[in-house]
């Protein structure tokens, strides 16, 4: 049961690259958005979506305004949906830029891949010195401000990756439904800790070596990781982070810069502990008791 839990919770998480190429026949577009897909039924449902999301990220501290956007829509087998942000030449130009999404049969996942897409989308260069897991982190905390039902399913799935890198795993409380007692339990997947990379070199990933990490598993815990420090340090303070760095004259934020913000130490465990149990609360609880239903 409860590695059925953890199954269900970090899958819903499984959001990468992917594509095979399909004629987009159909479109469906207003004056700022385009999108175009296999099906008119998901060109019209995205832009729907779209219309509805994207102002609202651009609305976001630190976002750029809305700008032209393409969207490519395509179906793919399974439940799960992933998205991608696309350009051709300079990353840092992004002179041609659009968003491939890859739609799954469960359409409660829509909403999260765009907003989380149209948030990489909308980053100007302020964000630039931002290493790339913390960029991926800055995307879901703007996304679940949009979609909080996912965000906090998203958080107790981080807690379990976090704690089960950082030791035994997650200990939560709660109530067995076919007793009525109290009970606590240990969530954990294994994730073996010297197949990691270090901390510091997960936070000195750009473009190329994010993706070199191909276990999905490993590839989910880079995403927890970057969230809870921007769970923790907070966008206005992560935007300082970036202006520091830039007077600095260096590239990226200093990783201990960024685990100093956060409040947690390397060879300081009990930091990292309560800062992981600070993601988990009364929702992110029932999110948990969900899964279970489902399970
Ligand atoms: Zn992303």
């Amino acid at each position: 049961m409860k590695r059925a839990l953890l199954v269900s919770l970090s899958a819903l998480l499984l959001a990468a690259c992917a594509g095979m190429p399909q004629p987009l026949e159909y479109t469906a577009q207003d004056r700022t958005i385009l999108v175009r897909a296999e099906q008119q039924e998901d060109a019209a449902a995205l832009l729907a979506l779209a219309q509805e999301l994207y102002p609202k990220v651009a609305q976001s501290p630190h976002m750029l305004p809305l700008r032209p956007l393409e969207l490519r829509v395509r179906r793919q087998s399974g439940r799960y949906s992933a998205g991608a942000n696309r350009w051709k030449g300079d990353l840092r130009q992004r002179r041609e830029s659009w968003i491939e999404v890859q739609l799954g049969s469960d359409p409660q996942q829509y909403r999260w891949i765009l907003a989380h897409e149209f948030t990489h989308y909308l980053l100007g260069d302020e964000w630039l010195p931002l290493p790339m897991i913390v960029e991926e982190g800055l995307c879901d905390l703007v996304a679940e401000q949009l979609d909080p039902a996912t965000g906090a399913q998203r958080r107790m799935s981080h807690a379990v990756l976090l704690a089960s890198w950082l030791g035994p795993g997650l200990s939560v409380t709660r109530t067995d439904r076919a007793t009525g007692r109290m009970e606590t339990i240990t969530l954990r997947v294994n994730i073996d800790r010297e197949e990691m990379p270090s901390v510091v070199s997960m936070l000195r990933f750009d473009e190329r070596s994010y993706h070199s990490i191909r276990d999905p598993k490993q590839n989910q815990l880079l995403y927890a990781f970057g969230y809870l420090l921007v769970s923790r340090i907070g966008i206005e303070k992560l935007s300082a982070l970036c202006a520091q760095a830039r007077e600095a004259g260096v590239d990226a934020v200093p990783p201990e810069w960024l685990l100093a913000a956060a409040g947690v130490r390397l060879g300081d465990e009990e930091s990292w502990k309560r800062v992981v149990d600070g993601l988990i609360g009364g929702v992110e609880l029932e999110a948990m008791e969900k899964a279970l239903t489902l399970d």
